[in-house]
């Protein structure tokens, strides 16, 4: 898991050269609050390696994307999402420029609380 890019703003906080709030890290995968969070929770669940989008995944990677979807749920409860069914979270990939993605290294954004911030 070593492959960063030095001009990318997500590496730059995995190698702790730019501050994060950190919310969880492992040997491939880091999270960390949203600096403009638009939910009562809202982290960002990233893998440490440099991957631009979901539109570069590779078969190579569904282990530790796996394992991410397994811990969203867990690091959403930690953060003070309400339980399923009645609280729970939305968890959202942006995806290229149509797909509305500002920073090009792949996450999740998760997000939850009471809910006046969502609709539909
Ligand atoms: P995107 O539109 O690419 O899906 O979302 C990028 C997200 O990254 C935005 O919600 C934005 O607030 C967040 N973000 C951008 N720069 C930083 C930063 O330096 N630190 C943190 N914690 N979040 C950031
Ligand atoms: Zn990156």
């Amino acid at each position: 898991m070593s492959h960063q890019d030095p001009n990318c703003i997500f590496c730059k906080i995995v190698a702790g050269q730019i501050p994060s709030r950190k919310v969880y890290e492992d040997e491939e995968l880091y999270a960390f609050h949203d600096i403009h969070p638009w939910a009562p929770v809202h982290f960002l669940l990233i893998p440490k390696r440099h991957i631009a989008s979901m539109a570069q995944l590779a078969p190579a990677d569904e282990g530790w994307m796996g394992r991410l979807m397994v811990l969203a749920p867990k690091l959403a409860l930690e953060q003070g999402c309400n339980p399923y069914p009645e609280g729970g979270f939305r968890m959202v990939c942006n995806t290229g420029i149509e797909g509305g993605q500002e920073v090009q290294h792949l996450h999740w954004h998760v997000m939850g609380g009471p809910r006046p911030w969502a609709r539909g």
